[in-house]
């Protein structure tokens, strides 16, 4: 058995395609591109070369130990586009040159879908088409859809979106709940520290704020079976929560929010929470307090982050090598229904590059 084959499984990996070729509501390039600006050069130069050439992370997996990344195309994707029908052809031209970079190399990578919420019937209908068609394990949304213009949103908890979450169910597979900015008219706050808005801290405030959005809606007891899947630790969810719950816990019955049960157990019964972009141990020790290891996943972010830094943080961490091979791999084999043939061979999961300290907390 070769080293990549019991190797870690990474879920919130990015891809961009030039063929993307769309706009948002307010004439930017949505490939992450108008932020260049903010960006050290040759960060940003590496970035943009990576996202759009798959192949050239082949060597970082392998020396990373890495055996497989789920792809997905980078935000805001398709959340971005505030025509339907160009939403809709968009996300289904996306999905098709992803289905072609996966069967190019089906044993490194594989992919989660792109849908057009901007419809949700379509969007439905191309989940299922990715998923039984072109073997997506899931799909990643981009928090809130445009739909009109820039400063239009439709988030997932609302009504005209439970009609997908109700195929999403019924289809079984996870759906990674990915960062985009606030809305543009909705940032005084970052007025005068424009680079706070993107993913120093915007991200995880927006995605954060949607999480609960969906708890409160009832969501999840009207469809307990649906998984969701945060990265970059759960945005700051695991630490934040518990805090929810007791303040709730004084608020009236007609403001409490539609949930049944306490915050914190859909935090542990339907999501799952990834390291991607998040490499430190106190608030991954919080987290495995919070949910288990058996609801947390390795994931890097690439290209943003380095598949380097992100692995020899995980391969020293101070944590049992059974919880270390839950959350580098297990986990997501069952998650995401992968074949499992070589789930028995947790010695050539570590990363050939790094040493093994199994002691100091970083
Ligand atoms: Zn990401």
């Amino acid at each position: 058995m070769s080293e990549r084959d019991a190797g870690k499984i990474a879920l919130e990996e990015h891809f961009y395609l030039p063929s993307f070729e769309t706009y948002g509501a307010d004439g930017s390039a949505l490939d992450g591109a108008s932020k260049a600006h903010n960006y050290d050069q040759k960060y940003f130069a590496t970035v943009q070369q990576r996202l759009a050439d798959v192949n050239s992370w082949i060597e970082d997996m392998d020396r990373g130990g890495i055996e497989r990344m789920v792809l997905s195309l980078t935000q805001p994707g398709i959340q971005g586009i505030p025509d339907r029908k160009i939403a809709v052809d968009t996300a289904k031209r996306m999905n098709d040159e992803l289905a072609q970079m996966v069967t190019a190399n089906p044993k490194r990578f594989s992919g989660f879908a792109a849908v057009p919420l901007q419809d949700v019937r379509a969007a439905g209908d191309e989940l299922e088409r990715t998923v039984s068609q072109l073997g997506f394990k899931g799909v990643l949304i981009n928090g809130y859809t445009n739909i009109g213009d820039a400063n239009t949103a439709q988030y997932l908890d609302e009504a005209p979106v439970w009609d997908f979450w109700a195929r999403v169910e019924a289809l079984g597979v996870p759906v990674y709940l990915h960062p985009r900015p606030p809305l543009p008219n909705q940032r005084r706050v970052y007025e005068g520290y424009p680079v706070l808005v993107d993913s120093p801290w915007g991200f995880a405030a927006e995605t954060a704020i949607h999480t609960l959005r969906l708890m409160l809606s009832g969501l999840f007891d009207r469809f307990p079976r649906l998984q969701i899947i945060l990265g970059h630790m759960g945005e700051g969810l695991p630490f934040l929560l518990p805090r929810v719950e007791s303040r709730l816990r004084h608020m009236t019955a007609a403001v409490r929010g539609k949930q049944q049960k306490p915050v914190t157990s859909y935090l542990r019964e339907n999501f799952y929470v990834t390291t991607a972009g998040h490499f430190r141990s106190q608030p991954l020790l919080d987290t495995l307090l919070e949910i288990g290891a058996e609801r947390l996943l390795f994931s890097v972010d690439y290209p943003y982050e380095t598949v380097q830094e992100q692995v020899e943080w995980f391969d020293s961490l101070a944590i049992s090598e059974t919880d270390r091979r839950r959350i580098a791999r297990e986990n997501a084999l069952e998650l995401l229904r992968l074949s499992s043939a070589a789930t028995k061979s947790p010695a050539t999961m570590k990363s050939p590059v790094t040493t093994q300290s199994s002691t100091a907390a970083k």
